[in-house]
């Protein structure tokens, strides 16, 4: 289950565990639904404002749907023209493998819509073939709507969904120069063609229809020291000639950050690569709420952005309230009440990657499906600050994921795990980078998976590898 907030993780310790459980699923389902509303609304309202877009979708129409799901429509593709779903005989059909099925359900959608961001549901207007002269003419004429040419690649889709190996939890790969996401997995999933009767039931499913790449929130971890790390560059002129000294933790008032080894004197570069709560948390504490809440803002937190025309949830770093230097410490090494999605770790990375300039994630290849809302993404960063942080996400997967570059071979890999503590649970495995030399950003999170450079580095890799090879 995603960390939605603090107040749920403490309740979900307390001897009510599992009632608070199914209230807290509840809650995910319920922002789950909010946010399909949301954006369904959108695209609706848009629709009905301008061409009456909504009365001629509705499920109640007997042109388009069936016994509740949709049957006449366009088809969806991949990237490269694979059919993932297409009306036959007046029938809905969808790929002929369960497995290509699971693995790209939260992209494909479900004909029943009740996965929002799928494209049966988030694409219904063009797939149903809606325009505001003829209405739904043309699906009568024609017996289905436009096609619409999905920007992922499927079997891209299913290495991932193969690699978390049944883990929950999330994988996106984009092309970082052109927004497009080439990869969108999200775990649990279920078969469309064959829906477990226990889906409601069985914790295997919590929040099943949630896309977690993005709608997920997740207690970051480590991957937020690029945050800290970046504000530390901007603020402290003096910091690569810094050094720092760990023996397990970093001393406040309050009580201790505790880092996970003593790792002794280390310098920045040294102390970003072998991930040191012991400087970062000193780091946060010296450099204070202020800047890192700005930092944090600049890089991403506390923002709305969208993927094509979905809303991704928003990561959250600042409060009102002023921490204390415990509380300051721990939110320098991503832990006390910092959420990040998914999808925006990715769009991140791209940034990083991309000299500074962060492309709006898109969802679609053709232009069709693509143009409702305009794009809110303008994440920018200066282009000096994200040269050094290239460098600095570089030396940590040469200096420690992987020094020998053999996992993924041809790809010079830049990145940063994290182990995020989530409270009397595993902890959840992230892996957030990119490739120097190919355009690919990258964001993996395994939901109470354990490690970041034992579990989502790998995942990582293999996913890379298959983006490579496939390219
Ligand atoms: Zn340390």
């Amino acid at each position: 289950m995603p960390s939605f907030c603090e107040s749920e993780r403490q309740d979900r310790k307390g001897r009510k565990g599992k009632h608070m459980r199914k209230i807290a699923k509840r809650i995910w389902v319920l922002l789950a639904l909010l946010l399909g509303f949301t954006a369904g609304l959108g695209l609706l309202g848009f629709g009905f404002a301008r061409h009456g877009a909504l009365w001629a979708t509705n499920r109640a129409n007997g042109h388009i749907y069936a016994n509740g799901a949709m049957a006449r429509a366009g088809n969806i593709l991949d990237r490269g023209g694979l059919v993932l779903a297409e009306t036959k005989g007046g029938k809905r059909v969808l790929y002929p493998s369960a497995a290509m099925r699971k693995a790209t359900l939260h992209a494909v959608g479900d004909p029943q819509g009740f996965v929002s961001t799928g494209a049966h549901s988030a694409f219904r207007s063009t797939l149903t073939g809606y325009n505001g002269v003829t209405g739904i003419y043309e699906l009568i004429k024609n017996g289905k709507g436009a096609d619409v040419t999905l920007s992922i690649d499927a079997q891209l889709c299913k290495t991932a969904w193969q690699a978390l190996n049944g883990r929950k939890g999330a994988v996106g790969v984009s092309n970082y120069e052109t927004g497009e996401v080439l990869c969108m997995v999200s775990s649990p999933s279920f078969d469309p063609l064959h829906k477990p009767a226990d889906i409601e039931d069985n914790p295997a499913y919590d929040a099943v229809y949630l896309n977690r790449f993005l709608h997920g929130l997740f207690t970051p971890g480590s991957t937020f020291k690029i945050i800290t790390a970046a504000c530390a560059i901007t603020h402290l002129p003096d910091i690569e000639s810094r050094t720092f000294t760990c023996n397990g933790g970093y001393a406040t008032g309050e009580g201790l950050v505790v880092c996970r080894e003593k790792h002794g004197k280390v310098d920045f570069q040294q102390a970003l690569n072998v991930s040191c709560n012991t400087a970062f948390a000193q780091l946060a504490v010296e450099l204070g709420q202020a800047n890192l809440q700005k930092t944090a803002r600049e890089l991403g937190f506390d923002r709305a952005f969208n993927a094509g025309k979905l809303p991704l949830a928003m990561g959250l770093f600042a409060s009102t309230k002023p921490w204390s230097a415990l509380e300051l410490g721990w939110a320098g090494v991503g832990q006390h009440t910092t959420l990040a999605n998914p999808c925006q770790m990715l769009l991140l990375m791209g940034a990083i990657a991309n000299g500074g300039k962060g492309v709006a994630p898109k969802l679609t290849a053709n232009s069709a499906a693509q143009t409702l809302l305009p794009p809110k993404t303008a994440l920018s960063i200066d282009p000096a600050l994200a040269a050094r942080l290239r460098e600095l996400l570089r030396s940590d997967v040469t200096a420690v994921y992987d020094p020998g570059g053999r996992k993924t071979p041809g790809l010079e890999l830049c990145g940063k795990t994290g182990t995020a503590e989530v409270d009397g649970e595993r902890p959840h495995a992230w892996f957030v980078g990119f490739a120097r030399n190919a355009p690919y950003a990258i964001v993996v999170v395994g939901e109470n998976a354990g490690g970041g450079q034992s579990v989502a580095f790998e995942i990582a890799a293999k996913v890379l590898n298959a983006a490579k090879n496939n390219a």
